[in-house]
């Protein structure tokens, strides 16, 4: 018996179940086994303010407050643990190849700009030298791009394990192999079966990334979420290159250099990588930094995202199922301080707030008639 039981250790749950036991919740994780797929463990490591919530304020405003609180966030993490999650904000670039994607930018700035204003929404458009100013060595196919001074990047394996060792420290449990199969609700408790035993707590959080769809059907809740794989690869160290992260590469606290990233809807559940991305990926961050010629790749890897059919956040709270929540993201790195220190004490206060009412599930309810 717990105060709250979190369905899932990866990059959500994980965050939750750390602010959780902030709010001094008895709190427990249930988890995969090591051959679960864990996107928590395949991603790119932006914190990525500037194309979140085109078409949906509310992501906007969350995203936006969840760069802001990284900071702080990190500051706890690291006090509490030791482990430096890797955060650095210095503004991110996505870099345009032709002057039809410099266009798209400039059409989302002024998008966004709708939103909130411009003090709000920090963005530029810079033409090509202004780029080169700031990133020496761009190839001569880069025509310009977009800067937003809210972006940053973290360490992805920093923080996994910062909010393991925190959640731990605090007393939770971490429990792997501990793959939930059936959930029931009795005299107001949720009990939640496992392989190995049976958890009871009156707050349950569904936070298993794409193993929420089997997770919402089991209280007959459909949580539209599906799995979107990615391909990465590293290279070995290299002296300090890139002061800024782009979209596509970026260059971590050790020195190594991550090129990303693919979108492959058709691939299923198969996480594993291929030659024909991994050249594609090469190719085009070769077009972007003509010297990554001379640094050698490492290693590569495969991950499947968490998407839901508009890609924004889900967040589900229902009143018929009391002390029941659902996160679901494909941006648990960019949002977990707003997961750890304010989705957390929503749940723990037992409701949503309004503000972020919009994310959940019902805005995919629409008549068809
Ligand atoms: C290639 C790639 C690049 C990415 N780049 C970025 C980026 O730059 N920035 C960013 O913010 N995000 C990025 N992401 C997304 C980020 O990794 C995810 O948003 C985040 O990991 C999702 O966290 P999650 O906890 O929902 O899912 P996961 O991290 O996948 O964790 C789900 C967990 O639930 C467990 N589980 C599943 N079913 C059950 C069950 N029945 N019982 C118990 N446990 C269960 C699994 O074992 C797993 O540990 C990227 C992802 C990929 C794949």
């Amino acid at each position: 018996m717990s105060d709250a039981i979190v369905i899932g250790g990866g990059m959500v749950g994980a965050a939750i179940a750390w602010g959780l036991l902030r709010q001094g919740l008895a709190v427990t994780v249930l988890d995969g086994s090591d051959e679960a797929q864990r996107a928590a463990r395949a991603n790119f490591g932006l914190v990525w303010v500037q194309s979140k919530g085109d078409g949906l304020p509310e992501y906007a405003h969350w995203t936006r407050e969840g760069a802001a609180l990284w900071p702080g966030f990190q500051d706890i993490l690291a006090g509490e643990t030791g482990i430096s999650s890797g955060f650095s904000a210095p503004g991110g670039l996505h870099l345009c190849m032709s002057e039809e994607e410099l266009q798209g930018r400039r059409d989302l700035r002024a998008r966004m700009h709708n939103i909130d204003g411009p003090e709000a929404f920090d963005m530029q458009i810079l033409d090509r030298a202004e780029v080169a100013d700031l990133l020496p060595g761009i190839g001569p196919d880069v025509v310009g791009a977009s800067l937003c001074a809210q972006d940053g990047h973290a360490s992805p394996q920093g923080l996994l394990l910062a909010l393991h060792r925190g959640i731990l420290k605090q007393g939770g449990r971490i429990l792997p192999c501990e793959e939930a199969v059936a959930i029931r609700r009795t005299a107001g408790v949720w009990e939640v079966q496992t392989a190995r035993g049976r958890h009871a707590a009156p707050t349950l959080v569904l936070a298993a990334g794409t193993g929420n769809l089997a997770l919402g059907r089991m209280v007959g809740m459909e949580i539209p979420v599906s799995g979107l794989k990615g391909q990465i690869l590293v290279t070995e160290r290299t002296g300090p290159r890139l002061a800024l992260p782009t979209h596509k590469v970026r260059q971590t606290e050790a020195g190594t250099l991550l090129l990303g990233d693919s979108k492959e809807p058709e691939a299923g559940s198969d996480d594993r990588s291929s030659g024909a991305v991994i050249a594609d990926i090469a190719a085009r961050s070769l077009r972007m930094f003509p010297w990554l010629s001379e640094v050698n790749l490492v290693r590569a890897w495969g991950g499947i995202r968490t998407m839901t059919p508009d890609s924004f956040p889900v967040y589900e709270a229902r009143e018929d199922l009391p002390g029941l929540f659902a996160a679901n993201c494909h941006s648990g790195v960019t949002l977990a301080a707003v997961h750890a220190l304010k989705l957390a004490p929503m749940i723990a206060a037992g409701a949503l707030a309004p503000g972020i009412a919009p994310l959940s599930s019902r805005r995919f309810d629409v008549p068809t008639d």
